[in-house]
Parts: structure tokens; C-alpha cells; sequence
């Protein structure tokens, strides 16, 4: 469990589904309040994701006894900094006990955005109801559902995937040996195996920080839904998306770039 930060509560606000509970670790000097300044979020009138900050003043003032976090209900609302129209709003209820504090939201305007990826949508197009299912599960924080859905779908493509990979070998000039061991990941072989030939069939230039995200994907995979808690299927279900989303995207700019570059410098 980690202490808690503003940094905690502003990822809280912005990302928490209705009605999950997170639970921090309190922290050693004691907070008077859930209050934090500003959070990020898409914008309506400006048709983008802008800082949202209190406008209000934060009460007290000087002389005024400290007061202590007590368990209740807080209230948060944020104004966009740049069109000064468009409000957020969030109801979080707050159990403090002498070592934790959980907070469980109950309440958000203006309805949170699905989060449904343009490219994902299009990579997984074979299986749009199930990505839909997956998207809403993610939303609302049921991680069994969520992870379950998320496997099957990368299940289904991850061939295609792997084409993608090949493509941009081929066309890159890359190491050519990784051209083999995205064969043999097509191959029937044990998981264990799988994950050991994908961590190394990646160029370094698609492995941010060292971190291998086809790895990441058959590592994640591997591991079956019946063994974990709903918040840790909910991260793996998150894990997935994220390393899908990674690839998907850098593997299409990349081609897309290759081709406009080809037909501008043909045209010459
Ligand atoms: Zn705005």
C-alpha cells in the first residue's frame, strides 16, 4: 500500500471508476483535507485535454487550528484554466482510520469519457463487441470481466499483430534475426517459452526504458484469470490495453510515415 499523495488523489479523480474503493496508506503529516489544485481533463469547449483548478479559496487561514482528515464526504470542483466554462465534478467519501485512508467515489459530472481508442477500435475491428464490452468493463472497474475480455481479444489478433511487427522489420532494415523469433512465436509452443522468445524478438527502438511491451503482452497472457482479485485483474486487463495501444499505434505512425516519405520522394 503506498502513502498517500496528491499525486494519488489527482490519478484518483481523474481515473477511478464509480463506486471502487482505493486504499492508501496514510500519510505521516496529517492532511486537513482531500484538497488538491488542479487536475487534467478533456474539455468540451476546447476540445481538448486542459488543467481544470479550484477557484475557490482553500478556508482556514492564519491562526486557524489545524483541523484532521475525519472520515466523510468531500466535494471537488475544477474550472478549466483556459476557457473558464467548463466545470468537473467529483463526490468522494473518504474512511480515515488511524493508518489508511480509502476513498471510494460516488459521484462525477460530467459523465466520464469511455475511453474507446480510435486505432484499437480499428486494429480490433473483428471484434468490436467484445472490445466495446472490455472498454465499459475497464470504465466501471469490473477487472475479472475487463481482463477476460481484453485476453480474448489479443488472443484473437495478436497473429496480426506479429504481422505488423514483421512488416516493420522488413521494411527497417532491423535486426533480421527478430524475423525468426516472431516466426516461431506463431508457432505452437509452450507460454513459457513464448515469453522468453518475445522478450527478445523486439528492437530496441520499439522497447521504451529497457521496458519490452511484446513481453510485457505474453507475460500478462499467461496468466489465468481464476488465480487473481478483481483490482489485480483490472490492472492486468489495464497492462494489456496499455502495451496493445503502445505497439498498435507506433507500428501504424511508423508505416504511415515510411509511406508518405516513399510517395514524397517519388514524386521528385
Ligand atoms: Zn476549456
Amino acid at each position: 500500500m503506498e502513502k498517500l499523495t496528491d499525486k494519488h488523489i489527482k490519478d484518483f479523480l481523474e481515473n477511478a471508476s464509480l463506486y471502487t474503493w482505493q486504499e492508501f496508506e496514510r500519510p505521516d503529516f496529517d492532511r486537513e483535507s482531500l484538497w488538491i489544485n488542479e487536475i487534467d481533463a478533456y474539455c468540451e469547449t476546447c476540445k481538448q485535454s486542459r488543467p481544470f483548478q479550484y477557484l475557490g479559496s482553500r478556508g482556514g487561514g492564519a491562526g486557524m487550528p489545524r483541523k484532521q482528515l475525519t472520515s466523510g464526504q468531500s466535494f471537488f470542483q475544477f474550472t478549466c484554466v483556459s476557457c473558464h466554462n467548463e466545470k468537473h465534478e467529483y463526490l468522494v467519501e473518504q474512511v480515515v482510520s488511524d493508518e489508511t485512508i480509502k476513498l471510494q467515489k460516488y459521484g462525477e459530472l460530467p459523465r466520464k469519457h469511455l475511453d474507446r481508442d480510435p486505432l484499437l477500435q480499428k486494429f480490433f475491428s473483428n471484434d468490436k463487441d467484445y472490445y466495446e464490452k472490455a472498454v465499459v468493463c475497464l470504465a466501471n472497474g469490473y477487472g475479472i470481466a475487463a481482463f477476460a475480455y481484453m485476453r480474448r481479444i489479443i488472443e484473437n489478433n495478436i497473429g496480426e499483430l506479429l504481422d505488423m511487427l514483421q512488416e516493420e522489420i522488413n521494411s527497417t532494415n532491423a535486426d533480421h534475426s527478430l524475423l525468426d523469433k516472431l516466426s516461431e512465436l506463431k508457432k505452437e509452443t509452450p507460454m513459457s517459452e513464448k515469453i522468453k522468445v518475445a522478450n527478445n524478438a523486439m528492437p530496441d527502438y520499439l522497447t521504451p526504458s529497457g521496458l519490452n511491451p511484446l513481453g510485457r503482452l505474453y507475460q500478462v497472457l499467461s496468466e489465468g484469470v481464476h488465480k487473481y482479485s478483481d483490482e489485480v485483474c483490472l490492472e492486468r486487463a489495464n497492462t494489456l490495453q496499455t502495451c496493445i495501444k503502445y505497439l498498435v499505434s507506433e507500428l501504424a505512425s511508423r508505416k504511415k510515415n515510411r509511406e508518405s516519405f516513399k510517395s514524397l520522394i517519388g514524386s521528385l
